[in-house]
C-alpha cells in the first residue's frame, strides 16, 4: 500500500482506552445484586470480578491488541474508586480504607454509591455527554488526599500473574477535581481544585507503587479537557503533568483525552510536559488533526490516536482510517492506534446477536470487533500490508430510506412547531401530586414479558396480566391520593426500547447491554434508517388506564432527543434531521392520545442535558434542533391539553433557556440530590410554567420522611408560586420495590398536604 521500506517503517502499536466491565452475560450485575441482597459473600463477589477481568484481558489479546489496559474494572464507578483510593470520602460515611475486613470494606464502598439509612449517597451525574453515570466526590478544605487504597496495584499484579502485562488506567487528577463538588461543610466559593497539590502528592505515591510493582506505563484520563472548563484550566493542567512527569521513579505516562478535541493550547501544554504519550479523540469532532498541525505535531511524544469510535456501533471506515493514520505519522514519531474513548459505552460482542438483518449487521462493530479494528489498523500501518481488511466501503443499504417520511417533513411549515402563546392550561391544584410514569416492575412482570417474547405466553394472556397490573397501579394511586395518575408503564421493558421496537428505522439487540450506572445496564437500540410509526404505540394502555378512574391519567411518551441519546444513532446525516423524524412519529402518537380523550401527555426528555455539547459554542445549535423536534412532537394539541415533560438529573442551570423554549406546561426534574438549586434559578427568572422539582431520590432504596419532603417543598414554594409547583419523585419508579414506593408516595402526598394548608388563601 505504500512504498516506505520496512526499515524506515514506524512501529505502530494498538490499544483501547478501556473495555466493558459488566461481562458478556452481565455477570457483574447479577453478582453485585446478589451480594447486595446478602445472598453471596464479598469473597464470592471478588472471585467473579477477578474472572471477569481475566476475561477482558484475554479478549483483548485474542483480538490482537498490543497494549492492554487494566484497572478499567469497577464494582460501581471509576470516579468513586478514585475517591476511595485517595480517602476522599465525605464524613457522613466511614472510610472503606479503615474497614477491618473485606466484607466491611465492600459494604462501606457500596454505601457511598447507594446510600444507607441516615446517609444519602453521593450525587450521581452523567459522565460528560454519555449515558454512563459517575458518583460526584464531595470535597472540602479539610479533606486530606492520601493514598489509602491499592486497587490499581492489585489489579495490575493480578493481571501480570495471569500473563498479561497491562497499563493501569486512572482518572486524571485534573478531571477528578473538576468533576468533584464542594461538600456542604465547605465555605461559599471554595472549589475542589484547591486540593490539587495534595492530590498530586497522592498520585505521585501511587505512581511510585505502580512502578515498584512493575508497571511500565500508566494511563491518566483527562476527558475534562474536551470541555470549556478543562480548556480554561491550562495552568492546573501544566502543574499536574510537570509534577507527575518529573517524578524520578515512575512508569511512562499516557495522558488520554476523549469526547472531543482539547484545543491547540492544551495540546501544547501536554506536548511540552514531561509525559511520554498523549491520547486524542479523532472521531468526535474534526478538530483533532488541526490541533496537531497547529502545534507542529507531537515530536517525540507518542500519539495515541483515537480513530475507532469508542461510543457508537458502526464499523470503522478502514481505508479512511488508514489514510488518516498515514497523515498522523507525519505529525509524530511514535503512533498507537486506539479507540476514541473507552469501549465501556458499546455492547461487548456483535457475534452474540443472531437476529439482526444481514445488511445492518454488515455495518456494525461492538467492543470486541472494535478491538479487532484497532489491532488490524496497527498491523496495517506497521507491516504495510492491507491484507485482512476490506478496502471497499459498503454503500448504505437503500432500504434504510423512507421517501414518505422525507416528503412529510419537507411539507411542514413553522406552525407545526409552535403552540398558541395565550393558551389557558387547566389548573389541577397547587402542589398537585403525580409521578414520573413508571411503577415498580415486579419479577412476575419481567418473567411474563420474557415468556411472551419466547412465545411461551399467549399475547392475550400477557395483555390480561398487563391490564391487571394497571388496575392495581390505578387503585394504589387513588388510594394514596395522587392527583394526576399514570398507568405505570408495565408494558415497557425500557422507555426507549419500547418505542424503538415499534418504529421503523430502528433495530433492537438481544444482548447489546451497556452499563448505565452501578449494576444498571441498558440495551440501546440502533437507529439506522428513516423513522416512521406504522401504528399507535401507547394508546391501548393509556386509554385502558383512563377507563378505570375518574382522575386524569397522564399519557407517557419518550421524546426525540432521548430516543436519540439512548440509542446508537446513524452518523450519515445531522442528528437534528434524525430527531425531526422521531418528532414527527411522536406527533402522530400525541394526536391519537388526545383523540382518545387523554388530557395530560408527558413527553420525556430525560436526556436533554446529556446530549448538550461539552463546549458552549456548540450549544445554541444543539438546543435549536432539540427544541424543534420536541415542539414538532407536542405542538399539534389543543390548548386545553396539558403537555408535561420530564428531565433526569443534571445541572439544569445550563439549560433553563432550553427548558423554557420547549414550551411544555409542566416540567418535572431531578432536584432531590442537588438541593432544589433549579427551583431557585427558575424563581429568579420569574418562570411562569409548571415545575415539578423531584422531592425525593428514586435512585436509592431509602424512603424519605414526610418532614424531609415537606422541607423541600417549603423551600420550593419560597422561590416559585405554589400554583406552578408540582410534587413528584425525581424519576420513574421502575427500579424500586412496591413497599418502599408506596411508603415514599404516601409521605410525599402528606407533605404536599401539609404545605398546601399553610398557603395564603387556603
Ligand atoms: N416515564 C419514564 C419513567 O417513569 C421516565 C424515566 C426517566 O426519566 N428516565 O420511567
Ligand atoms: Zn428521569
Amino acid at each position: 500500500m505504500d512504498t516506505t521500506s520496512a526499515a524506515s517503517r514506524p512501529s505502530v502499536r494498538s490499544t483501547v482506552h478501556g473495555y466493558p466491565r459488566i461481562g458478556p452475560a452481565r455477570e457483574l450485575k447479577r453478582a453485585s445484586e446478589s451480594y447486595w441482597k446478602g445472598a453471596t459473600t464479598a469473597a464470592e463477589l471478588d472471585t467473579i470480578a477477578a474472572d471477569l477481568r481475566r476475561g477482558v484481558y484475554a479478549a483483548l489479546r485474542e483480538a490482537g491488541v498490543d497494549d492492554i489496559p487494566s484497572n478499567t474494572f469497577s464494582y460501581y464507578d471509576q470516579v468513586l474508586d478514585t475517591a476511595v483510593l485517595f480517602d476522599l470520602v465525605p464524613s457522613r460515611f466511614p472510610s472503606p480504607a479503615q474497614a477491618e475486613d473485606r466484607e466491611e470494606q465492600l459494604r462501606r464502598y457500596f454505601a457511598l454509591a447507594r446510600g444507607e439509612q441516615g446517609a444519602p449517597p453521593l450525587e450521581m451525574t452523567k459522565w460528560f455527554d454519555t449515558n454512563y453515570h459517575y458518583l460526584v466526590p464531595e470535597l472540602s478544605p479539610s479533606t486530606r488526599p492520601r493514598l489509602v487504597g491499592d486497587k490499581p496495584v492489585v489489579e495490575f499484579r493480578e493481571a501480570a500473574e495471569a500473563g498479561f502485562p497491562t497499563r493501569p488506567v486512572l482518572v486524571g487528577p485534573l478531571t477528578f477535581l473538576l468533576l468533584a463538588k464542594a461538600g456542604t461543610d465547605a465555605p461559599e466559593g471554595w472549589e475542589p481544585i484547591a486540593l490539587l497539590d495534595g492530590l498530586l502528592d497522592a498520585y505521585a505515591a501511587l505512581l511510585r507503587e505502580l512502578a515498584a510493582a512493575g508497571a511500565t506505563e500508566v494511563q491518566l484520563d483527562e476527558p475534562i479537557l474536551a470541555t470549556d472548563e478543562g480548556r480554561a484550566a491550562l495552568g492546573h493542567l501544566e502543574r499536574c503533568y510537570q509534577r507527575l512527569g518529573s517524578l524520578t521513579e515512575r512508569p511512562a505516562l499516557l495522558v488520554s483525552t476523549y469526547f472531543g478535541s482539547i484545543g491547540a493550547d492544551a495540546l501544547r501544554v501536554l506536548k511540552q510536559a514531561p509525559v511520554e504519550a498523549v491520547g486524542l479523540d479523532l472521531v468526535t469532532d474534526a478538530e483533532g488533526v488541526d490541533d496537531l498541525t497547529a502545534v507542529s505535531g507531537l515530536g517525540s511524544t507518542r500519539l495515541v490516536a483515537g480513530v475507532v469510535d469508542g461510543r457508537n456501533v458502526w464499523r470503522t471506515d478502514l481505508p479512511a482510517a488508514v489514510a488518516e493514520l498515514g497523515t498522523l505519522l507525519a505529525l509524530t514519531d511514535e503512533l498507537t492506534v486506539s479507540t476514541s474513548c473507552s469501549l465501556l459505552h458499546v455492547p461487548i460482542d456483535l457475534d452474540a446477536e443472531t437476529s439482526l438483518a444481514p445488511e445492518l449487521r454488515a455495518a456494525l462493530a461492538f467492543a470486541r470487533q472494535k478491538a479487532e479494528e484497532v489491532a488490524l489498523l496497527g498491523r496495517v500501518l506497521s507491516e504495510g500490508s492491507d491484507a485482512g481488511y476490506r478496502s471497499d466501503v459498503e454503500p448504505r443499504d437503500p432500504s434504510f430510506t423512507d421517501a414518505r417520511v422525507r416528503a412529510r417533513l419537507d411539507a411542514l411549515g413553522p406552525e407545526a412547531y409552535a403552540r398558541p402563546q395565550d393558551r389557558v392550561v387547566p389548573a389541577v391544584r397547587p402542589l398537585a401530586t403525580t409521578t414520573i410514569g413508571s411503577f415498580p416492575q415486579t419479577p412476575e412482570l419481567r418473567r411474563a414479558r420474557a415468556a411472551h417474547r419466547r412465545g411461551e405466553l399467549a399475547t392475550e394472556e400477557y395483555k390480561a396480566l398487563l391490564r391487571a397490573e394497571i388496575d392495581r397501579v390505578i387503585t394504589l394511586q387513588e388510594e394514596i391520593g395522587l392527583d394526576v395518575l399514570v398507568h405505570g408503564e408495565p408494558e415497557r421493558n425500557d422507555m426507549v426500547q419500547y418505542f424503538a421496537e415499534q418504529l421503523e428505522g430502528y433495530a433492537t439487540t438481544e444482548h447489546g447491554w451497556v452499563q448505565s450506572y452501578g449494576s444498571r445496564c441498558v440495551r440501546p437500540p440502533i437507529l439506522f434508517g428513516d423513522v416512521a410509526r406504522p401504528a399507535p404505540m401507547t394508546v391501548e394502555w393509556i386509554t385502558y388506564a383512563q377507563s378505570r378512574t375518574d382522575k386524569p391519567v397522564k399519557g407517557m411518551l419518550t421524546g426525540p432527543v432521548t430516543m436519540l441519546a439512548w440509542s446508537f444513532v446513524r452518523t450519515d446525516q445531522p442528528l437534528g434531521e434524525t430527531a425531526r423524524q422521531v418528532g414527527l412519529a411522536l406527533r402522530d402518537e400525541v394526536a391519537d392520545l388526545e383523540r382518545a380523550g387523554i388530557r395530560h401527555i408527558q413527553v420525556d426528555e430525560a436526556a436533554l442535558r446529556e446530549l448538550l455539547p461539552l463546549r458552549a459554542e456548540r450549544r445554541p445549535a444543539y438546543l435549536r434542533w432539540a427544541v424543534d423536534a420536541f415542539r414538532l412532537a407536542t405542538s399539534g394539541v389543543a390548548s386545553t391539553t396539558t403537555i408535561h415533560t420530564h428531565m433526569c438529573y443534571s445541572e439544569f442551570n445550563q439549560i433553563v433557556d432550553g427548558i423554557e423554549a420547549l414550551d411544555a406546561d409542566v416540567t418535572s426534574v431531578e432536584a432531590a440530590r442537588s438541593r432544589m438549586e433549579l427551583v431557585e434559578a427558575l424563581g429568579r427568572r420569574g418562570y411562569g410554567r409548571g415545575i415539578g422539582p423531584g422531592v425525593y431520590d428514586i435512585h436509592s432504596p431509602r424512603v424519605p420522611s414526610v418532614e424531609e419532603v415537606e422541607a423541600s417543598l417549603r423551600l420550593a414554594v419560597s422561590h416559585v408560586d405554589a400554583a406552578h409547583l408540582w410534587a413528584n419523585p425525581d424519576c420513574g419508579l421502575k427500579t424500586r420495590g412496591y413497599a418502599e414506593t408506596e411508603q415514599a408516595l404516601r409521605n410525599m402526598v402528606e407533605a404536599a398536604r401539609r404545605v398546601r394548608v399553610d398557603l395564603p388563601g387556603t
